[in-house]
């Protein structure tokens, strides 16, 4: 109620200075279907599932607004690859409101597709089923990964047919649209803030750090210039402990612009993201990337210190002192650093002995890693089975780890870097036998670090081509799948099995382009 909306309602696209938001409607589609419902975070949000068409599928299609809705698009900014574009804003987003959960959080819920706003430039508004379903079930992934994220309420077909990518299966051709309703407590991002000090408007400026500081962040206090450098700090931690998060699985964002970080450090924006399936730090499966590998893998812990520098250089007239944000952009890279080695150390089963730096030895697992290019889920997954067997002295250690790296190697994988990952693993073996907890504690605490199923490429590809054809099964298994991926599920095993050789090259699987 403290920001300034514009609220003329108006979708023609156009600058609109001076405004946080614009008040929106969604614009109706044909024919709205329920494809797929998360049903833990409607239990969270104290919501129940509905019948696949009628009045709710209508609103969260956007074709009903109901009497507490006031729908807006936010007005933001951002670095694209890099360079400033001005005013970008919620081009196909809209938000609903906020709801209040039994436990007393609230939520914001955001349609995602719902139609054109003053933010669409030249674009539709509408988002396509393939990109709908990625971002469905990836941000239920991370969820269940533990990896802090967005998060998706409900997959709606809207049956109408839009065109995107002329490029996607070799041709032009409609595709079915879609509309997912994703929830966050707030989607503000680095970008509200960069664009109201791009155009100098720092009243505004001010007022949205406030509205940000009370509502998201009460725990620091009433704003001051003191409370907004412990405010960017606080933003500078968190985005660490996010980079580490998909250090950690394997996660590559794909387009990681100032517009799509989010200023409570989630995951946000899930479009040309991917999984890596051999470990490349080089690679992105963005296609509108491939000439600078910019926000390839390996990229992404310093792309979020970059990030940071944009935002502090737009939070820099709320503090007295110019330098004042500085030293939290240190603070990031300790803080990365450390929780990259915590996390590394569990899912090798380490405990932090006073006696000993395990810094080298990780450092070599990742140069080791690059060099094999193994299957970084497998790898991580088989490790702690044969670290048990190594334990319990079940097996011979050159056989245990020969059978490790045949299980994680892809046809490609370099012979010498496998042998550069076998003299790790011999390294390994001699530091793990020091770890005082029996052998089947640290086999479980490896378990626990090291997802067995992850989202990887050609499966959600696979999916949406059933779904495409109408068959929502594909789904519907990954949805369920993931939802405990630390767990064996014995009839769901090859969903964990290792990248066939046909989805290497495939679009879809293996590329994707910015309009994904
Ligand atoms: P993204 O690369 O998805 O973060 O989008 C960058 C900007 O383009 C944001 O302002 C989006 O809202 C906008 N945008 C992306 N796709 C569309 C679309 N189909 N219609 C309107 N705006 C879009
Ligand atoms: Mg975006
Ligand atoms: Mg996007």
């Amino acid at each position: 109620e403290e920001m300034n909306g514009d609220t003329t309602f108006d979708n023609t696209p156009r600058q609109v200075p001076g405004y946080h938001y614009s008040r929106v409607v969604p614009t109706p589609v044909a024919d709205p279907r329920l494809l797929a419902w998360s049903e833990e975070l409607a239990a969270e949000l104290g919501l129940r599932r509905p019948p696949e068409q009628g009045a709710a599928v209508e609103v969260l299609a956007g074709n009903r607004v109901l009497e507490s809705m006031k729908p807006f698009a936010a007005r933001y900014g951002g670095h694209q690859f890099g360079s400033w574009a001005g005013q970008l804003g919620d081009g196909r987003a809209i938000s609903l409101g906020e709801v209040q959960a039994p436990d007393a959080s609230s939520w914001e819920i955001q349609l995602k597709g719902a139609g054109p706003t003053p933010y669409s430039r030249r674009a539709d508004g509408r988002a396509v089923l393939r990109s709908s379903i990625r971002e469905f079930l990836c941000s239920e992934a991370m969820h269940h990964l533990g990896v802090p994220t967005t998060r998706a309420l409900s997959l709606v077909a809207t049956g109408d047919l839009v065109v995107r990518d002329m490029f996607y299966n070799g041709n032009a051709r409609p595709e079915p649209g879609a509309i997912v309703a994703r929830v966050a407590p707030t989607f503000v991002r680095f970008g509200n803030f960069q664009l109201l000090a791009a155009t100098g408007e720092i009243d505004n400026l001010r007022r949205l750090a406030d509205y940000v500081i009370r509502r998201y962040f009460p725990a620091l206090g009433e704003p001051s210039p003191e409370v907004y450098e412990r405010w960017f700090a606080e933003v500078c931690q968190r985005t660490a402990v996010l980079m580490a998060h998909w250090m950690s699985v394997g996660f590559v964002h794909g387009v990681m612009n100032t517009d799509n970080m989010s200023i409570l450090g989630l995951t946000i924006d899930y479009g040309p993201y991917g999984w890596l399936e051999p470990y490349e730090p080089g690679w992105t499966p963005n296609t509108t990337d491939f000439a600078t590998h910019r926000y390839a893998f390996g990229q992404q812990p310093r792309i979020g210190l970059w990030n940071l520098m944009a935002l502090a250089q737009a939070l820099t007239p709320l503090v007295p002192d110019p330098l004042a944000l500085r030293p939290h952009l240190d603070e990031y890279v300790a803080t990365f650093t450390a929780k990259r080695q915590e996390m590394l150390r569990r899912k090798l089963g380490l405990t932090a002995a006073a006696a000993s730096d395990d810094t080298p030895l990780l450092d070599a697992l990742l140069e080791a890693l690059a060099a094999a290019q193994v299957d970084m889920t497998i790898f991580f997954r088989r490790l702690s089975h044969c670290t048990y067997a190594l334990l319990t002295q079940q097996a011979e250690e050159e056989a245990t780890w020969t059978e490790l790296l045949a299980t994680a190697a892809y046809p490609e994988s370099p012979a010498a870097g496998l042998d550069q990952l076998r003299q790790w693993l011999e390294q390994y073996g001699q530091r793990v036998r020091q770890e005082t907890a029996d052998a089947e504690t640290i086999r479980n605490g490896m378990l626990a670090a090291n997802p067995k199923y992850v989202l990887r490429n050609y499966l959600a590809q696979q999916a949406i081509e059933a779904a495409e054809a109408g068959d929502l099964s594909g789904v519907r298994r990954l949805l369920h799948v993931l939802k405990t991926p630390f767990d064996e599920q014995p009839e769901h095993e090859e969903l964990a099995a290792k990248r066939p050789e046909w989805a290497r090259e495939k679009p879809g699987s293996a590329t994707l382009s910015c309009s994904s």
